[in-house]
């Protein structure tokens, strides 16, 4: 496993923050109202376990801010999600969703545990529990949770279900769910899909052909196995080497994606697939590609481990949180850009809210019409971002956190704040 930074969650995201503040010369009172959470739940988590026995979890749901909507963001099942963590995550939704510009707000669930440990009974006891216990703080008009790290459109399905008793069917009030659920069309692969549709808008303005460029993806859960099945299917790249946790799987020629794809979906790491060299999450970070793509955790390209060596042309954040600051300065200093993440993965919470809108409507989208959607939204944010960046002269992050920063201040300040 990669060294993953010490770095919290929180100061990471407040760096960063300070750099757009002083872009766009927020008020003192301001960044204060911006950086401060609205609100702030922690449960205990009691869930019986096959054998009889009570185990007690803890449980976050933190909302950021919803001065411009309901609060909108995922729920994580991780050892390491804490306060921290979740905090940083809700944090970057605002950000998110106001640089989309879409009705929502920021927020963010997570429960310490690992889920590899759990039976799928367990899970479900976990995941009823845990709804039960901040089911107060949520509704389709106050906080909407949708799926994140180990978690997916089945707990979804479980979060409605516990919902849903004790207020009614409400299928708004929670996305990412199966599609027979009132799922959208698209939203499974949605954060992949939008990180391709950003990656081939940059490919087009700076010159890195995405057709037979050599990728990397870090991770092959939902966000990055879906973008290496679209870059492989519709943008014609070739995905060079890709990783979970266990390890990665590495061919210079391109990996059989399809083949990939039906090696993980019988359940069995990647690094154990024929189709290529095995390489230890380290190795992944020192293999030469036009594209590097952290899709799994936080935290994962640090000063210590890699960001000196790194060598691509292009890093883009699938995941959250992927560059502390610290790397980032340095990646800066060695002339590789990096797509940030709430512009990159904005893909999932952006369906994420045509499935809202389709609850609210009771009408369901085509798959196609949702694609056209996601794809005019997330290619006006990152137009937006490249004009910002140029006419500053700053980096795509500074820029994205400006408009960001910019858009919800406005709101609070409409507010009366
Ligand atoms: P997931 O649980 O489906 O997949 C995570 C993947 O990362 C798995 O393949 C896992 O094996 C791998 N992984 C975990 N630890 C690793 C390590 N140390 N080294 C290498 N690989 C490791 O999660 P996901 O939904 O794909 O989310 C991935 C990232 O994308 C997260 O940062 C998440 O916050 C972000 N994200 C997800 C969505 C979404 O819609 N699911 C939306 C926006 C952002």
């Amino acid at each position: 496993m990669p060294a993953r930074t010490t770095m919290s969650g929180k100061s990471i995201v407040a760096s960063q923050f300070d750099r757009a503040a002083d872009l766009i010369n927020l008020d003192a009172y301001m960044r204060k109202i911006l950086i401060t959470p609205f609100r702030e739940v922690q449960v205990e988590v009691p869930v019986r376990m096959d054998d009889g026995r009570i185990e007690v979890y803890t449980g976050y749901r933190i909302q950021h801010n919803g001065a411009r909507g309901p609060c909108k963001g995922g729920i994580r099942y991780h050892p390491e999600a804490d306060h921290d963590e979740v905090l940083g995550l809700a944090t970057i939704m605002t950000w998110k969703t106001a640089l989309m510009d879409i009705p929502f707000g920021g927020a963010k669930g997570g429960v310490t545990v690992d889920p590899r440990k759990l039976s799928p009974l367990e899970l479900e006891r976990l995941t009823r529990r845990f709804t039960q216990r901040i089911s107060i703080v949520l509704g389709p008009y106050r906080d909407v949770p949708a799926p994140d790290v180990n978690t997916n459109a089945q707990v979804m399905a479980w979060i409605l279900d516990e919902y849903s008793s004790r207020h009614g069917y409400t299928p708004a009030a929670v996305t990412g769910k199966p599609v027979s659920l009132g799922g959208s069309l698209g939203r499974e692969e949605a954060t992949g899909r939008g990180v391709m549709y950003v990656m081939m808008e940059y490919a087009r303005d700076f010159g890195v052909p995405l057709q037979g460029s050599r990728v990397v993806i870090q991770g092959f859960g939902n966000v990055g196995s879906h973008l290496a099945r679209l870059l492989h299917a519709e943008a014609g790249a070739k995905v060079v080497a890709v990783s979970d946790v266990d390890g990665g799987i590495y061919n210079d020629r391109g990996l059989d994606v399809p083949g990939l794809l039906a090696h993980a979906a019988a359940r069995k790491p990647v690094s154990e697939w024929a189709g290529g060299k095995r390489v230890t999450n380290e190795e992944l970070w020192t293999i030469p590609c036009e594209w590097l793509v952290p899709a799994a955790l936080g935290g994962v390209i640090t000063r210590e481990a890699n960001a000196n060596t790194i060598e691509c042309k292009v890093v883009v954040e699938a995941a959250n949180e992927p560059t502390t600051p610290t790397a980032d300065l340095i990646l800066a200093e060695r002339g590789i850009p990096v797509i940030p993440d709430f512009l990159a993965n904005a893909g999932g919470v952006t369906v994420s809210y045509y499935e809202w809108a389709q609850n609210l409507q009771q009408y369901r989208w085509t798959h196609e019409q949702v694609n056209r959607e996601l794809r005019a939204t997330i290619t006006r944010a990152y137009a937006g971002v490249r004009d910002l960046a140029k006419e500053k002269g700053a980096t795509f992050r500074t820029a994205a956190y400006a408009i960001a920063l910019q858009r919800v201040a406005e709101a609070e300040r409409l507010r009366g704040n």
